[in-house]
């Protein structure tokens, strides 16, 4: 019995270790997630009272709040308010305080000429109460050619906003070599009053913006950098930077600015353990997130991947009840083995007792018959006694024979009921065994490539890293990351982009060997770990990966897609610690991107 307890005990410590890897899983999801939900809650501030109230709450809430259920009706209800401030007028977030900032200075500016129509037809739409994305692009880039514009007349006499705000250099200096004006002369003020005028109102305006962007460390620093400005060429960088932070969408440096929300949750995402059950819904969050968002999509989001989360923490719940409750049921079972088997074996004491009675009586039974012998004087009586000791043996006998002849019946019964019981624990072992190995196999596999994930990486990683420590092999890494693939989301559709990453992660399998370990470490981002290989071997590595996926074109219906990528590689070298490479090859990677990506440099190329 010993053998087959330890492989139950085995089988049970795999299956609550890998619970317990789950849960360790659910906690790192859970508490990015709420991080993000905390730094995404100041985005709403200061549009209402009542809002900013309750967006404290949540923050305060993310914090220490245990059930995620409590928090998920806490951003249900956030989302609602939000919703109704929407209603009213007040988009939620800096979209629409950028709006009316931006509507504000086209109603206020004067632009040059050449594109001044451009200019009043653009202040039309950013006066109404819906502005489109597309008609903050279109403002971006007209306040960005006016800035590329000869000044109007209008603008050298510093009366229109970018004619303050723009002044040109050389009038500047024409102006510092020509005689001050006068304290009457208020029709013409100096390029150093217009400069100033200029830069009052920049920073002006950013400190408007951070009343309602108020997170946003940059914007801090913008007022502190226009306030200090001294020429015109950095007020108008600065303004260029303002202008992106008004004209806030998916491609706008206000999307830099934030904590790049998106790219956090589909990362998140990709975490979720969740059934085929809820793919779709995963699917239509992943096709929102790639397409970009605006900070007024982000309650819905949220609630969505909290609801997600919640369902997928009560899965591994369940999937843990399940477990103890057939560990439960196995050791019932085990207990009743027991009892079988101690049973089976007193069967074998009663044999062993009757056989020994037996033995007894048949010896009392031969001594009378001894006796009898000694002390008969009539045959007769003789034979009489020993004719009725015979019969009391001969009926003892059969009763033996009969006492056996039920024993050992009951005892093929009660082996067969134990032959029936262990076959079938075994059934329900071997099936739990593969239940579990599957689990393992999930979490470790990337679903849409079928490479590792980035957690398999990370593991392999820290293993490699512990034999590069301590017997010296080469050890290289290569960071494999797509091209341009923003358009090809932006072109052909998310899912589109989904195909590609998967021919792309079975170009990587084809292209290393049994012993490398490629992985999908996130996005469109891949990582190749190379034991056993130099620079120079995973050089050629890199180059073998660039190929393959530049020579195989991808198709989407009846388009051709060109997909390149490019990669940074680099080594283990002496005093490395674990992540010292990966940044070397990112930094490599940097570098090949700047080059003009399908390309692939290594550290060695790295100033
Ligand atoms: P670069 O050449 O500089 O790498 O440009 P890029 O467009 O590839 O890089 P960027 O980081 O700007 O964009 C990556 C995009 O990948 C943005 C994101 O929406 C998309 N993405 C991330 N994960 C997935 C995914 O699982 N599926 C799809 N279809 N797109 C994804
Ligand atoms: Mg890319
Ligand atoms: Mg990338």
């Amino acid at each position: 019995m010993n053998q087959p307890s330890d492989e139950w005990k085995k089988k049970y410590f795999d299956s609550l270790a890998d619970l317990e890897r789950k849960e360790k899983q659910w906690e790192t999801v859970e508490s990015a997630l709420r991080r993000c939900i905390s730094r995404i809650s100041f985005i709403g501030d200061g549009l209402d009272p009542t809002l900013d109230e309750r967006l404290e709450h949540l923050r305060n809430r993310v914090r220490g709040e245990k059930d995620t259920r409590a928090l998920l009706r806490l951003v249900e209800d956030i989302a609602a308010k939000a919703e109704g401030i929407q209603g009213k007028s007040e988009p939620l977030g800096g979209m629409a305080s950028s709006d009316k900032f931006l509507g504000d200075l086209f109603s206020q500016a004067t632009f040059p000429k050449t594109v001044e129509k451009r200019a009043r037809k653009l202040a039309k739409a950013l006066s109404q109460p819906a502005v489109s994305t597309d008609t903050l692009q279109a403002a971006k880039a007209l306040i960005l050619d006016a800035l590329s514009q000869p000044s109007t007349p209008e603008a050298e006499k510093g009366k229109g906003l970018i004619g303050k705000l723009f002044a040109k250099d050389k009038e500047k200096e024409d102006e510092r070599t020509s005689a001050p004006a006068t304290a009457s002369d208020h029709s013409a003020p100096t390029v150093q009053e217009e400069r100033i005028e200029g830069q009052t109102l920049l920073v002006s305006l950013i400190n408007q913006l951070e009343s309602s962007l108020r997170q946003m460390d940059e914007l801090h620093a913008l007022a502190k950098k226009a306030a200090s400005a001294s020429s015109h060429r950095e007020l108008e960088l600065l303004a260029t930077d303002l202008v992106k932070v008004l004209s806030f969408n998916e491609t706008s440096a206000a999307a830099d600015l934030l904590p790049p929300v998106d790219q956090v949750l589909l990362q998140l995402i990709e975490r979720i353990d969740i059934t085929k059950q809820l793919e779709p819904r995963i699917q239509a969050l992943k096709k929102q997130l790639v397409r970009g968002i605006i900070a007024k999509d982000i309650p819905s989001i949220l609630t969505e991947l909290l609801q997600l989360v919640e369902y997928a923490k009560t899965q591994a719940e369940n999937e843990r009840q399940e477990v103890e409750r057939f560990l439960l049921q196995m050791t019932e079972q085990l207990q009743q083995l027991d009892q079988e088997v101690t049973g089976v074996s007193a069967i074998g004491g009663e044999l062993i007792e009757g056989s020994r009675q037996l033995d007894q009586e048949m010896q009392t039974q031969v001594d009378h018959i001894q006796s009898s012998v000694d002390h008969a004087t009539e045959l007769n009586d003789l034979k009489l006694s020993i004719t009725e000791r015979l019969n009391v043996i001969q009926e003892r006998l059969r009763d033996n024979r009969s006492d056996n002849e039920r024993l050992v019946e009951d005892f093929e019964h009660r082996i067969d009921l134990l032959t029936t019981k262990i076959g079938s624990m075994e059934q329900e072992t071997a099936s739990l065994k593969e239940s579990v190995q599957k689990a393992r196999t999930e979490a470790f596999t990337d679903a849409l490539t079928g490479l590792h994930n980035r957690h398999a990486f990370d593991c392999k990683l820290e293993e490699e890293f512990a034999r590069w420590n301590r017997y010296g092999f080469p050890l290289s890494m290569i960071i494999v990351d797509v091209d341009h693939f923003k358009k090809v989301n932006d072109t052909y559709g998310h899912l589109a982009g989904d195909k590609v990453l998967h021919v792309i992660g079975a170009h990587l399998k084809k292209a290393t060997r049994n012993v490398d370990f490629p992985a999908r470490y996130g996005g469109e981002e891949f990582v190749v770990l190379l034991p056993e290989v130099d620079l120079k071997g995973a050089k050629i590595v890199a180059e073998k990966i660039r190929q393959a996926v530049e020579e195989k074109p991808f198709r989407s219906g009846d388009n051709r897609v060109n997909i390149t990528v490019s990669c940074g590689i680099a080594s283990f070298r002496k005093g490395d610690a674990r992540k010292t490479p990966f940044e070397r090859a990112d930094e490599a990677l940097y570098l090949a991107k700047r080059g003009g990506r399908n390309r692939c440099c290594s550290e060695e190329q790295v100033k």
